[in-house]
């Protein structure tokens, strides 16, 4: 599903990601844990195609395509979710349209039918009930106000709605409360299946209470530096990344 072989980038002329090497199979979980500063934000802004954010060696293969020249949008259309690719806030654009909006771009990059409002409607109704979304986020501008946890929801939701092959989330609000991390852990679990892999980029264990990770790694400077099973998670919540890093070596 994904290969990274030995990635370098950087960013603002300073590398940030030094040798990062993963590899992630269909329908697999794999959280990507690390310090402040240990570069898993840059790695989920690299793999989406982000302005500013340069490859400067190694390679990335989604489905056996290398997608380092790719434009996000084309990275979008062969199934890759991004949370990054879209705007934090857009005051003015309703969330609905926004979001017919990108399901259409990816239906069209596809050569598939674009969906009509009522199709979307029928559409978004059946994912924020299996969701358990209420239908409020819709009828406001693109998370203009949206607490962390709606914003998360939101997410949650767009990934609902595009159904791609690979996810990427990058958990990166630590203040988010326990009942927006569940709604996310609910939205991923529902959406688990042999056929859909996740990366799921966090800073703290607690949201692998919820989602249980088939591999979870350790980040640091730029690379990995210790993988496991859960348990990996445990321990270092246990003994601290310097401890796990150290073990590691
Ligand atoms: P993490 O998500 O693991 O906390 P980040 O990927 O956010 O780490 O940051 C990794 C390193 O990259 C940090 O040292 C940070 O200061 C640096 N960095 C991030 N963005 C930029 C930027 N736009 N210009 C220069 N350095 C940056
Ligand atoms: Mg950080
Ligand atoms: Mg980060």
């Amino acid at each position: 599903m994904l290969e990274i072989i030995d990635l370098h980038a950087t960013v603002g002329g300073k590398e940030i990601l030094k040798g990062f090497s993963l590899t992630l199979q269909p329908g697999q979980v794999h959280a990507i844990m690390g310090p402040n500063g240990a570069g898993k934000s840059t790695l989920g802004y690299v793999l989406s195609g982000r302005e500013g954010y340069e490859i400067t060696g190694g390679s990335v293969r989604f489905e056996g395509t290398d997608i380092a020249e790719l434009a996000p949008e084309e990275r979008a259309a062969l199934g890759l979710f991004l949370a990054f690719q879209y705007p934090v806030e857009i005051p003015g654009v309703n969330n609905t349209y926004f979001l017919r909006t990108a399901l259409n771009a990816q239906r069209k990059a596809r050569g598939e039918p674009e969906l009509d409002s009522m199709a979307f409607l029928k559409l978004v109704r059946q994912k924020l009930s299996v969701l358990h979304l209420k239908d409020e986020l819709l009828h406001r501008a693109v998370n203009s106000g949206f607490s962390g946890g709606e914003k998360k929801r939101n997410e949650i939701f767009q990934l609902a709605l595009l159904e791609p092959k690979l996810a990427i989330l990058d958990e990166t609000d630590s203040g988010l409360d326990i009942d927006a991390l569940k709604a996310v852990a609910d939205g991923v679990n529902h959406m688990r299946s042999p056929e859909r892999s996740f990366l799921v980029i966090t800073h703290y264990q607690r949201l692998l209470d919820y989602i249980k990770p088939d591999v979870v790694h350790v980040m640091s400077e730029g690379r990995i530096v210790a993988s496991g099973g859960p348990e990996l998670a445990l321990q270092l919540e246990r003994e601290g990344y310097a401890a796990v890093r150290a073990g590691a070596r």
